[in-house]
């Protein structure tokens, strides 16, 4: 089974596929989590992509369609896919190597996940989702590790790539939803009652 979560940046992704992962066995494919290690590992792709990414702009297709070509070649199945497909150019190179069971799409407006992003903390070590609001300490409760703030986790970047969200992921919904596999979930209040659900809708087959 392979999924795709949908959403914009800050709408909860990356913490509610962690939750999902705990309850169904899925191999977590984050575009974001592979370009962070390039850059942080300094290697060519890395330092090609960081321009992109700071200034909140989409790194080019077809460098981010051979990382995940790459990166499905070592995997068993049963893919999350997390911030991927981002451009309906990225869906259609999916549709040749995966088939796609469901999509996730959190719904939320542009002043809750700016808000969101600007106090969200990252972990280093293990890469555990922090937000000041409900966590105060500056180390991760899992691993310890040391709390980071992402070069790109600014207000000015983050409305940034809301909007290119908005011009070129967004049309994704409607390309899946065409086939009918799209659901839909509120996330402007919570994000934590959604891996239940998804879990719950997956497993009665709907
Ligand atoms: P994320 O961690 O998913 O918010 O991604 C952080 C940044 O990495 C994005 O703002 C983009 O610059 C880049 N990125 C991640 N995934 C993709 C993708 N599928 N296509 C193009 N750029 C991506």
């Amino acid at each position: 089974m392979n999924l795709i979560f949908l959403g914009p940046p800050g709408a909860g992704k990356g913490t509610i596929a962690a939750e999902l992962k705990k309850k169904l066995p899925l191999d977590h494919l984050s575009t974001g989590d592979m370009l962070r290690s390039e850059m942080k590992e300094g290697t060519e792709l890395g330092k090609m992509a960081k321009g992109y990414i700071d200034e909140g702009k989409l790194v080019p297709d077809q460098v981010i369609i051979d990382m995940v070509e790459k990166r499905l070649a070592a995997s068993s199945g049963n893919v999350l896919f997390d911030g991927f497909p981002r451009t309906v150019e990225q869906a259609k190179a999916l549709d040749k190597i995966a088939k796609i069971d469901a999509v996730i799409n959190l719904a939320v407006d542009a002043d809750v996940v700016v808000a969101r992003i600007c106090s969200r903390r990252i972990c280093r070590d293990c890469g555990a989702v922090y937000n000041t609001n409900w966590h105060s300490g500056e180390t991760c409760d899992a691993c310890g590790g040391a709390l980071y703030i992402r070069d790109d986790d600014n207000e000015s970047t983050a409305r940034k790539r809301f909007d290119v969200y908005m011009e070129q992921t967004a049309p994704l919904i409607e390309y899946y939803d065409k086939q009918g596999i799209v659901h839909t979930y509120d996330v402007s209040e919570s994000t934590s009652y959604v891996a239940e659900e998804v879990a719950a809708m997956l497993e009665s087959g709907k």
